[in-house]
């Protein structure tokens, strides 16, 4: 059984597409070149100059350059956070070519250091919401609901999976346990008390995929960081205790862009970046036939990320794609391709 039929809640699939600066910032440089492919023409248009005629792109939102980082939080994932704190799974994807932003938004500036910096990204400050509204919720039931919390972070290379907690660890599967819940057998969960703890958890983790990109040749921009937040909540009334586990998905996709120096183990690298992010591209199609209320098979299992992910893409679970684009004439093309990709998945 390679697939799943699914029934998908209205609003699960939303997109956004953040636009970055021309020039701040390091990743690609525009040699001085201040032309622009495209203008961000309403909060959820997007023209770009594209020859003959320049082309009207729709999505959910559409973040122009200026936009702030807790802007950016409160329409991407507090809803999310919200829903996760129901019991419902979410998603939250970064796509975007290399230097369009994707770790900026997810993580901040500097991928590790000053998390309560201002410039702080969707990662952190979920962590901080969560917690407030974890707090909040055991005040107000004065204590008959508790919370456990979990983390792990994952990489996906060539689709092999990797434990950024556990460096030592060989490359683990993914699996489906007896409840039919899939899971990545032996990656490391480290509980979770606060926000604190989970900014160290996901700075280790950080810190061992930069490693891992020096000393096991594992570059970054080519792999998928998966993190994970499993949260349990456990209410107690009248003697029944009802237990409900929900999870928060936050994923810094491989870059998008075609892949030009495509010889050995660096075609191999190429081959599975286009696959999966063609198959997540195809569930997420998949998807939104379904919330238009068609029927389809989702082919789930056609790469480790999407199977991973399973139960957290369609039925009840949310989720967000945040699409980065970069506004420099020479960006055009990769631009166009993430906007299509985008587009598709409305
Ligand atoms: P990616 O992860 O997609 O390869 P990065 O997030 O590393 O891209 O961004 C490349 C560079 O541009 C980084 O130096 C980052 O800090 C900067 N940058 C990206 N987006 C913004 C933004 N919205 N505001 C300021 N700087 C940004
Ligand atoms: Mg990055």
């Amino acid at each position: 059984d390679s697939s799943h039929l699914i029934a998908c809640d209205s609003d699960a699939i939303k997109v956004f597409v953040r636009v970055r600066p021309l020039t701040q910032g390091m990743g690609l440089t525009t040699d001085g070149d201040q032309s622009l492919c495209l203008s961000v023409t309403s909060p959820n248009t997007i023209r770009l100059f594209s020859k003959p005629q320049p082309r009207i792109f729709t999505y959910d939102h559409v973040a122009d350059m200026d936009t702030t980082q807790e802007a950016v939080f409160s329409c991407v994932a507090k809803n999310i956070v919200e829903s996760c704190m129901n019991g419902y799974n979410g998603t939250i994807f970064a796509y975007g070519q290399t230097g369009s932003g994707k770790t900026f938004t997810m993580l901040g500036p500097s991928e590790l250091d000053n998390f309560t910096d201002q410039l702080r990204g969707v990662i952190p400050r979920s962590f901080e919401y969560l917690f407030f509204l974890i707090n909040r919720e055991v005040e107000r039931s004065q204590q008959s609901k508790s919370f456990l919390c979990k983390c792990s972070f994952i990489e996906i290379y060539n689709e092999q999976i990797y434990d950024l907690l556990d460096t030592a660890s060989a490359s683990l599967f993914v699996r489906e346990n007896i409840k039919k819940d899939v899971f990545v057998e032996g990656a490391v969960e480290k509980f979770v008390v606060s926000a604190a703890e989970a900014y160290q958890v996901l700075s280790l983790g950080w810190r061992n995929r930069r490693v891992a990109s020096t000393s096991m040749n594992r570059e970054s921009s080519r792999s998928h960081a998966v993190f994970t937040m499993t949260l349990e909540s456990k209410e107690s009334l009248n003697e029944v205790v009802n237990i409900r586990t929900s999870q928060l998905n936050l994923v810094d996709l491989a870059g998008s862009e075609r892949q030009k120096d495509t010889e050995g183990s660096r075609l191999k690298e190429a081959s599975c970046i286009n696959r999966s992010l063609m198959c997540l591209g195809q569930v997420i199609m998949a998807l939104v036939d379904v919330t238009h209320g068609k029927s389809r098979h989702i082919c789930y299992r056609d790469s480790k990320l999407t199977f991973l992910l399973r139960d957290s893409l369609g039925g009840n679970a949310k989720t967000y794609i945040i699409a980065n684009v970069h506004p420099g004439s020479k960006c055009f093309g990769e631009t166009q391709s993430t906007l299509q990709f985008a587009q598709r998945a409305k």
